[in-house]
């Protein structure tokens, strides 16, 4: 039996993980289940997955979980600690996802364990990625990336030489607003935002999607995870999201990943590799789609591609500084005190104050520092939101 473990269990991806191995739960013993707010959900699947401990993160809601989980045999514990410890029990695969910068610690605490991380926390890469790659390489863990577009290179990559790359295109939906005028941008509210024309994930990466800080934040991952020269990494608007990506070869050739918006596909790649296994996901069929659309991405409807290209060129802990500045523009947009066209505003002036300072490129990358640049940013994005 395979030991698995899913970091942020009660969530989208978290939550679509749960549904392969639960149609195979002979196959798999969970070893840990982690989640947030949402106690019953993870005392639910803990309980029917058997899980050895579900973890919450919420060190205020270990009473209430224990009393779910009373009698069942499953374990309960609470906070980062909690998190961290679950992260080095013994497991062959573990899935990373947590939403945003919280990811990072038990993510390389898995790796250190050296076994299998399937990486959805996009912000692992965006804020760490050189000590995410050291990390797993220095402790012979194999990373597998389970963002659809990344699964896509990856995929489009077996067989093929990393020099014969001659370009990697990301592909967007556009997100809720991508046929908006641009001047009603400034008027979009977070419901609007947290509706997605083609995929069904959690509010926040829906939110993303309509900013392109989400593309932003894969553009980056793209470079970490791959190594490839930002000058190669491009984004193109597709709205049916049926291409997730494209890897351009040095002899013209273009290798497209096709299938259903459905995260099962890059989970389930990801949960079987090095094989392919059959997947609960719909099958396309090309003759009644008929059409597929493509369009360049604008970047003063998307302003995040400019603030990203200059993060991949600073480089370092610009990418720390960016996640943290995202995410907190992120929650202001969703309290509603800030504008839906401030957060990118917001987010490009934290940039360029903390890329005039000396320290963001050539230090060492130890949690310790990411996790400072990170606090770093968030004091300034709240400055910069409070000026408003
Ligand atoms: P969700 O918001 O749906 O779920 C997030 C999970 O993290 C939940 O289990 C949540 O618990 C938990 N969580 C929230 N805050 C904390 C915290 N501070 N500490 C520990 N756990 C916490 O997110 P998604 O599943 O959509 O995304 C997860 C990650 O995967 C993100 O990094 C996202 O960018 C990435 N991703 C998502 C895709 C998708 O299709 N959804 C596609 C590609 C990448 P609770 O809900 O119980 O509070």
């Amino acid at each position: 039996m395979r030991r698995v473990s899913i970091f942020g269990a009660t969530g989208s991806i978290g939550q679509n993980t749960i549904d392969l191995i639960a149609r195979d739960k002979d196959a798999y013993q969970v070893v840990a289940l982690t989640g947030g707010k949402n106690i019953h959900r993870l005392a639910k699947d803990a309980i029917r997955l058997g899980a050895e401990v579900a973890v919450t993160a919420d060190e205020s809601l270990l009473t209430p979980l224990r009393d779910l989980l009373a009698g069942s045999g499953v374990e309960a514990a609470a906070g980062r600690a909690a998190l961290i410890e679950a992260a080095t029990r013994p497991a062959d695969w573990v899935m990373s996802a947590i939403v945003g910068a919280a990811g990072l610690a038990p993510g390389l605490t898995a790796l250190e364990q050296g076994g299998t991380l399937a990486l959805a926390n996009k912000e692992s890469l965006v804020t760490a990625g050189r000590l995410i790659m050291n990390t797993a390489e220095q402790n012979g863990a194999t990373i597998l990336p389970v963002d659809s577009e990344h699964s896509a290179v990856f995929q489009a990559l077996v067989g093929e030489a990393i020099d014969a790359v001659e370009r990697v295109i990301i592909t967007a939906s556009g997100g809720a607003f991508r046929d908006w005028p641009l001047e009603k941008l400034v008027e979009a509210t977070p419901e609007q935002a947290a509706t997605h024309p083609n995929w069904d994930m959690g509010q926040r990466i829906t939110i993303d999607s309509a900013s392109m800080f989400n593309k932003a934040l894969e553009l980056i991952e793209t470079r970490e995870f791959f190594g490839i020269d930002p000058k190669k990494i491009e984004t193109i608007v597709h709205p049916e999201s049926l291409i997730h990506a494209l890897v351009g070869f040095n002899d013209g050739a273009m290798m497209a990943h096709v299938g259903a918006p459905d995260m099962r596909h890059a989970i389930g790649y990801a949960l079987h590799w090095p094989e392919r296994r059959e997947l609960p996901v719909a099958r396309l069929d090309l003759a009644t789609i008929g059409t597929l659309n493509f369009r360049p991405a604008d970047t003063a409807r998307y302003p995040a591609l400019d603030i990203a290209a200059n993060v991949m060129e600073i480089g370092g802990l610009a990418g720390a500084a960016f996640n943290a500045a995202k995410e907190q523009a992120l929650d202001a947009f969703i309290a509603r005190e800030i504008g839906f066209t401030q957060m990118a505003e917001i987010v490009g002036r934290v940039i360029d104050k903390l890329s005039s300072r000396e320290g963001l490129q050539n230090v060492e990358m130890t949690l310790d520092i990411v996790e400072e640049v990170d606090r770093a940013a968030r004091r300034m994005a709240v400055a910069e939101i409070n000026n408003i």
